[in-house]
């Protein structure tokens, strides 16, 4: 892997650093590739040599378990070319969110509102169809740009299989996103940053921004919210194992208060949905993922 051009790698690098619940354990290989050829060659070589390998957005969707990662864990965040041309902006997997929201309300175009305060990349965020206040990110996608099995294809949002914190990306760990066309609409710079600062005022009100999260737990099941359920059916705020606590804020978001392990959030994440199960028949869907 030394051998590939163009590639910035770190050894040992322990992962509660790289994630927003700040848990998780030593990964062999951190890997930060500077050019798409790069990011080619390092999976032809991680192909060829059957090496596990994970690729990190930001790490803030995520529950990196406290194991020793025996693999490479890819970063794109040196991938972060940005083209805007009049309402159309086409923007690298690594560029971040927030970095996008500032820039679209620089140059006055409105659609992004939604993702203030989603703390991921575009790639992450591409991948699960963040969404929030009744938009997505599949509202203002016109096409994505991947690799899979060495070669880049394009596709079109309709065949992209959006859906509630879906995509067709979560089911082929194959593909890599690599860049994404959004189309936004012409607005008016002081209504783009009042809607903004409704959405972040509600934020702080609500969520338990003050500790490490990686957002909501579990996506909202049929006629309830996840948040509501936990809280007013299962009576479980403020429940804790070890330093992982249910906010006392939000019943969707679990908090480290200090020195929770994954270990600590996986086990609360399996008392909930035992709970659910067994006291209102209901099966919770983890919006967040486990990497093992
Ligand atoms: C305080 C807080 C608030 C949040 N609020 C919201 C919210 O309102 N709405 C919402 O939807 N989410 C929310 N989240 C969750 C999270 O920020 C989003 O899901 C975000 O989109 C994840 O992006 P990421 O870059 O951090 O992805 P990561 O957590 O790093 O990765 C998530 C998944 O995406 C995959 N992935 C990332 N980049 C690529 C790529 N280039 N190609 C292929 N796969 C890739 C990873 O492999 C992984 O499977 C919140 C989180 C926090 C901490």
């Amino acid at each position: 892997m030394k051998e590939i051009k163009d590639l910035e790698i770190l050894e040992n690098i322990c992962m509660s650093n790289y994630t927003s619940y700040k848990t998780g354990g030593i990964a062999k290989y951190l890997v930060y590739p500077n050019t798409i050829e790069s990011l080619i060659e390092l999976i032809k070589y991680i192909k060829n040599n059957n090496i596990k390998y994970f690729i990190l957005g930001n790490g803030t969707n995520i529950i990196f378990t406290d194991d020793f990662y025996d693999g490479v864990v890819i970063n794109l965040k040196k991938l972060n070319n940005l083209l805007v041309s009049k309402n159309i902006i086409c923007v690298s997997s690594g560029y971040s969110l927030q970095k996008l929201v500032s820039i679209t309300i620089e140059k006055n175009l409105s659609g992004l509102e939604f993702a203030a305060g989603i703390p991921g990349t575009v790639g992450g965020a591409i991948y699960m169809n963040a969404g929030a206040y009744g938009s997505a990110m599949a509202d203002i996608i016109d096409e994505v740009t991947y690799l899979e099995n060495d070669e880049i294809k394009t596709k079109k949002r309709e065949e992209l299989e959006f859906g509630y914190r879906e995509s067709c990306f979560k089911n082929n760990k194959n593909i890599i996103i690599l860049s994404t066309k959004i189309k936004l609409k012409p607005s008016n710079k002081k209504e783009i940053q009042d809607t903004i600062k409704e959405y972040t005022e509600k934020r702080i009100k609500t969520q338990p921004l003050e500790y490490p999260t990686a957002g909501s737990v579990f996506k909202n099941p049929d006629n309830i919210s996840s948040g509501a359920l936990i809280e007013h059916k299962l009576n479980l705020k403020g429940h804790n194992v070890n330093d992982a606590y249910i906010s006392t804020k939000h019943a969707n978001f679990i908090i480290n208060k200090g020195n929770a392990k994954s270990e600590d959030i996986i086990r609360l994440i399996k008392e909930i949905q035992r709970e659910a199960l067994e006291k209102e028949g209901i099966n919770l869907e983890l919006e967040q993922e486990i990497i093992k």
